[in-house]
C-alpha cells in the first residue's frame, strides 16, 4: 500500500513576511495522518520554513541542486549535501520549468538525481509533455523518454528511493487540468515501465500529478489507482486550500 503525497512547489514567491503567513496557516491546517505532506520552499526561505514547521510532520524539500553533491566553487548553485545539512529531505529534479525554460537536459537532471541520493535526500523527479507533444500523440514517448533516462543511468533500484512526479506542462499554472482518466493512463505506462525492470520498485514508488490541482478537482484525481496524491503549484500557496487538497488525498 504506497502512502499519498502531497506536494506543494512554491517557486519563486514569497517575503520573509508571506512565508510567515503561510507557515502560520499551514500550522493550523489538519493535516490527515495517512498522507506525507511536503512543501518545496525557495532556497533563501528553507530554514525559516524548517524552524516554522518542525513539529508540523511536513518535510521540506528545494526545488533544486547542484549536479555536484559536494559543496565546491560553483557561484550561485546550492550542494544537495548543503540542503542534507540545512535539514532537508527531498529535492525537485527535472521541473518542466528548468527544462524549458533553463534548458535544463535530460543528462542534469538525471546527475541531480544521483547528487540528491548520495546525500540521502530523496529526489521528486518530475515528467511530462508539452502541448503540441501531446497533440502529436507523443505522450508517452516524450514520457517514457525521461523516464529512461534516469533509468538506464543510475538503474532501476534508484527508484526504490525516489518520487515520479507526471506534470503535464500543458497543465501547470494554465487552469487546465489532465482529466483522471488522461492522468492514469499515463501514470500506468509510467509504473509498467518501471515494472518492465523490477515489479517490486514498480509496485512501491509514488507517482504523483501535477497541473492545476486545486481542491475542487484534487479528490477525483487522487481516486485513480495508480495516482498517488499531487505535486501542487499555485494551490499550495493558500494554506486553506493546500490543506484541503491534502485532506482529500486522505480520503
Ligand atoms: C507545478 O509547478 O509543479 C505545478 C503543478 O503548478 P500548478 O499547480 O500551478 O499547475
Amino acid at each position: 500500500m504506497r502512502r499519498p503525497l502531497v506536494a506543494g512547489n512554491w517557486k519563486m514567491h514569497g517575503t520573509r513576511a508571506s512565508v510567515a503567513e503561510l507557515i502560520n496557516g499551514l500550522r493550523q491546517q489538519v493535516l490527515p495522518a495517512g498522507v506525507e505532506v511536503a512543501v518545496f520552499p525557495s532556497c533563501l526561505h528553507v530554514v525559516q520554513v524548517l524552524d516554522g514547521l518542525a513539529d508540523k510532520g511536513v518535510a521540506i524539500g528545494a526545488q533544486n541542486c547542484a549536479v555536484d553533491p559536494a559543496q565546491g566553487a560553483l557561484t550561485g548553485e546550492v550542494a544537495a549535501s548543503q540542503l542534507q545539512d540545512a535539514g532537508c529531505a527531498l529535492v525537485l529534479v527535472g521541473h518542466s520549468e528548468r527544462r524549458l525554460l533553463l534548458g535544463e537536459t535530460d543528462v542534469e537532471v538525471t546527475r541531480k538525481f544521483a547528487a540528491a541520493q548520495s546525500c540521502g535526500l530523496t529526489p521528486l523527479l518530475c515528467v511530462g509533455e508539452t502541448l503540441v507533444q501531446r497533440e502529436a500523440g507523443k505522450t508517452l514517448e516524450v514520457v517514457g523518454a525521461q523516464l529512461a533516462s534516469v533509468i538506464e543511468a543510475l538503474g532501476i533500484e534508484a527508484f526504490a528511493r525516489a518520487v515520479v512526479a507526471y506534470e503535464p506542462v500543458w497543465a501547470i499554472g494554465s487552469g487546465l487540468t489532465a482529466s483522471p482518466e488522461q492522468a492514469q493512463l499515463v501514470h500506468a505506462a509510467i509504473r509498467a515501465q518501471l515494472a518492465a525492470q523490477s515489479a517490486e520498485v514498480a509496485c512501491a514508488v509514488r507517482v504523483l500529478y501535477g497541473g492545476s490541482v486545486k481542491a475542487a478537482n484534487a479528490a477525483e484525481l487522487f481516486g485513480m489507482p495508480d495516482i498517488d496524491g499531487g505535486l501542487v503549484g499555485g494551490a499550495s500557496l493558500n494554506a486553506d486550500e493546500f490543506g484541503a487538497i491534502c485532506r482529500a488525498a486522505g480520503s
